[in-house]
């Protein structure tokens, strides 16, 4: 069992997920982008506890309220990324490209690779590397929820930009093809910004993916 709550905050309308596996109380953070007060004690509501947070990409606006959580959690939960984001995460996830200063909050220590399997309570989670959007921007599929985590790749009815810098446009087409659009059309697409859609809608209507 996969319990999923999502919050849109911060300044470009983030997608925050907080999911737990309801028997166990084990929950992670997907991309806290800001408010860590609201996440920590949405988490507390239903006494589950916080463990860790994945970072789908390091972009300030899915990384701002890192430190905000941790603040908020004994021990502070350990941050997983992808290490071809590190560079990204140093220079405070380009917010100053943006204008803006941002506390990254702790230091990423779990380092994400393709392939590798995470574990939520009873729930298996495959790392998925999907550069494009960014370098190391990888997403979260669990199989057994027919869901899948995937940041800035994809969204309803579009796709990440590429025009930031570690962005590229082909690689990002090419992403989507081996990495999302291989999944059955019945898997949920939980993005980072935007509405829930499926593989099967964006195989069909995405205007970026039809020809
Ligand atoms: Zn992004
Ligand atoms: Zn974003």
């Amino acid at each position: 069992m996969l319990s999923i709550i999502s919050f849109t905050l911060g300044p470009v309308q983030t997608n925050t997920y907080l999911i737990a596996d309801p028997g166990t109380g084990e929950a992670v953070v997907i991309d806290p982008a800001e408010r860590g007060d609201l996440i920590v004690g949405e988490a507390e509501k239903h006494g589950w506890r916080i463990g860790n947070i994945w970072l789908t990409h390091a972009h300030f606006d899915h990384l701002a309220g890192a430190a905000s959580v941790a603040d908020r959690c004994a021990p502070p939960p350990p941050v997983a990324l992808h290490p071809a984001d590190y560079p990204l995460w140093r220079i405070q996830g380009a917010a100053p490209l943006f204008g803006m200063h941002i506390d990254p909050g702790p230091e990423p220590t779990i380092d994400l690779k393709h392939g590798q399997i995470l574990h939520l309570g009873g729930n298996q989670f495959q790392v998925r590397h999907a550069p494009g959007h960014t370098q190391g921007h990888v997403m979260f599929y669990c199989p057994s929820e027919n869901v899948l985590f995937c940041g800035d790749v994809i969204f309803d009815g579009s796709i990440g930009r590429t025009d930031l810098p570690g962005g590229d446009y082909e690689t990002l087409i090419a992403s989507i093809e081996a990495q999302v659009l291989t999944l059955p059309d019945e898997t949920r697409l939980l993005s980072g910004h935007g509405p829930e859609t499926t593989v099967g809608v964006e195989r069909r209507l995405n205007p970026f993916l039809v020809d």
